[in-house]
């Protein structure tokens, strides 16, 4: 059977600056893929080719094919790609506030979800929002159709964003840093609502996050992203384990330890650079620790390593 998602070997363009670089996913159904990297790295541009959107942004997958459940999306028309983004794939945004009108009751704006992707009528379609927030464990679900967005919490209203992810019933959800405008408190609180939509429903779930914490936690394959390619992506065990790149293993002790001092959460030194100035070769090595003077002049290939792949000149000997 056909993956849910499968991104094969695609490079995105907006003008003439080529920002993704021959990137490959795969996501099966009922799975969790983490998909990491800083900021920069292409993770939001993946999501939107995932989803058919570089147009509203003036990119193009120039190279390589985006298929959905085998289905390529350059053969659909604008009608079916929307169909698709509405019922079958579901986008929870990075900040709640821009998903939501300020201007409307919550209610009101779930069921107009419902009933433009599944025809409800306007009874139907308001159970059904009532259906939803309850099963997102959201108390007072009545009153919270009633409410309007400024009297609900960051946490309250991504739960919201998610209500209205899931109305037209998606096999899978798009998740681009879902927590990154919420309080750390309430941060955990998303991430497993998330986890639980993949148990419970059986959605697969595509998590954008530079957290590798919440990766190890929830996901069960990870993709890390690094100036538009892929740098590393297997299953999230033995990656965890032996990281094979470099960047992986960087992002990795980035992840806050128990008993670390406050503030001294580490970061990797430099700056993911612009798709204007890509290094030559390999587009880490101004910044790798493992770096030779060949990988400014090759471009690593991307190397299979037990059940995944690295593209790095200087692996570590032992396979996995
Ligand atoms: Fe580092 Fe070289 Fe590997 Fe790139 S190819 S990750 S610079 S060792
Ligand atoms: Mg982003």
């Amino acid at each position: 059977m056909s993956a849910l998602l499968e991104l094969q070997n695609i490079s995105v363009s907006i003008g003439s600056a080529q920002l993704l670089d021959g990137v490959s996913l795969r996501l099966e159904r009922g799975q969790t893929l983490g998909l990491v990297g800083e900021s920069g790295s292409g993770k939001s541009l993946t999501a939107m080719a995932a989803m058919g959107l570089l147009p509203l942004i003036g990119g193009h997958v120039s190279d390589g094919s985006v298929r959905f459940d085998g289905q390529d999306l350059a053969s659909l028309n604008d009608t079916q790609r929307r169909a698709l983004r509405g019922r079958r794939i579901g986008f929870v945004t990075q900040n709640p506030m821009t998903a939501l009108d300020p201007v409307q009751r919550i209610g009101a704006q779930i069921d107009v979800v419902s009933r433009l992707h599944l025809g409800l009528t306007k009874q139907a379609a308001r159970a059904r929002t009532i259906d939803l927030l309850t099963q997102l464990r959201i108390p007072e679900a009545q009153a919270v159709a009633e409410a309007w967005p400024h009297q609900l919490s960051g946490g309250m209203k991504q739960r919201i964003v998610i209500a209205m992810a899931l109305t037209g019933d998606p096999e899978l959800i798009i998740a681009d840093e879902p927590t990154t405008a919420l309080d750390v408190t309430v941060q955990a609180q998303i991430i497993q609502i998330l986890a639980g939509l993949v148990r419970e429903k059986g959605v697969a779930l595509l998590l954008i996050t530079h957290d590798m914490g919440v990766v190890a936690q929830i996901c069960d394959r990870v993709a890390v992203l690094y100036a538009g390619r892929l740098a590393e992506e297997g299953p999230v065990a033995p990656i965890f384990a032996a990281p094979q790149h470099p960047y992986t293993t960087a992002l990795i002790n980035c992840i806050p330890q128990e008993g670390m001092a406050r503030g001294t959460l580490r970061g990797i030194p430099g700056a993911v650079p612009s798709a204007r100035q890509y290094p030559s070769g390999c587009r880490f090595h101004p910044r790798c620790t493992r770096a030779t003077a060949d990988c400014a002049a090759l471009t690593p290939p991307l190397i299979t390593r037990g059940d995944g792949q690295a593209a790095c000149l200087h692996l570590p000997e032992v396979a996995l």
